[in-house]
């Protein structure tokens, strides 16, 4: 019983970390929140210290920054903001114009700035705190809504995920937000019913 509760625990954990993977940061950061198709959604940016971590683990800042409660409210709007726009790119539908809005707000703040090492190794990137962090993910939408790769976006083929992507492969026949996650636990299900049907039909 404890054993089973220690690796209900691990699934957990490995649930709360952050997806990156291949994602474009702001579907990554579209991506905190999990399991968009089910009936139980999980919330990766459950406290404000999380929304400070994931700052970190993306790239868009050095320094973890403060997070009070109203970041964490502001971040998930702008989630949300982002999440229906992907949606609408991947439909070929106008977006919300109140989410337009938002992002364009996100954006008009100023972002962290890198900073070079000397013997030019390392970038630390500073400045700016939570509004940064969001300006550079509503940066990274409007980038992608003024390239050709608009027109790739796409919802994950898992239904549970809901996350949107870029497909930049040639052939446009990539299917899942990520190989790693999605696409393996798809593709382990179809071999398992597989596996089932073989056995039901001896
Ligand atoms: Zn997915």
């Amino acid at each position: 019983m404890s054993d089973e509760g220690g690796r209900s625990d691990g699934r957990q954990r490995a649930k709360a970390d952050f997806r990156f993977d291949d994602a474009r940061l702001c579907f990554a950061f579209a991506g905190t929140l999990a399991d968009r198709g089910t009936d139980v959604r999980f919330e990766r940016l459950a406290r404000p210290e999380d929304l400070s971590r994931w700052a970190v683990q993306s790239g868009c800042t050095t320094v973890a920054p403060t997070c009070t409660e109203t970041d964490l409210d502001h971040a998930r709007r702008l989630r949300e903001a982002v999440q229906r726009t992907g949606q609408a790119l991947a439909a070929e539908t106008p977006p919300d114009p109140e989410d337009i809005a938002l992002i364009n707000s996100a954006a008009a703040e100023p972002t962290s700035v890198p900073a070079l090492s000397a013997d030019a190794t390392t970038v630390r990137w500073n400045g700016g705190g939570v509004a940064a962090v969001l300006s550079m993910v509503a940066r990274d939408l409007i980038a992608l809504c003024d390239s050709e790769h608009r027109t790739r976006v796409r919802i994950c083929g898992n239904p549970a995920c809901g996350t949107p992507f870029v497909d930049t492969s040639r052939a446009g026949a990539r299917r899942w937000c990520s190989m790693k996650t999605c696409g393996a636990l798809v593709k382990k299900r179809a071999y398992r019913a597989r596996i089932q049907a073989a056995d039901d039909g001896e």
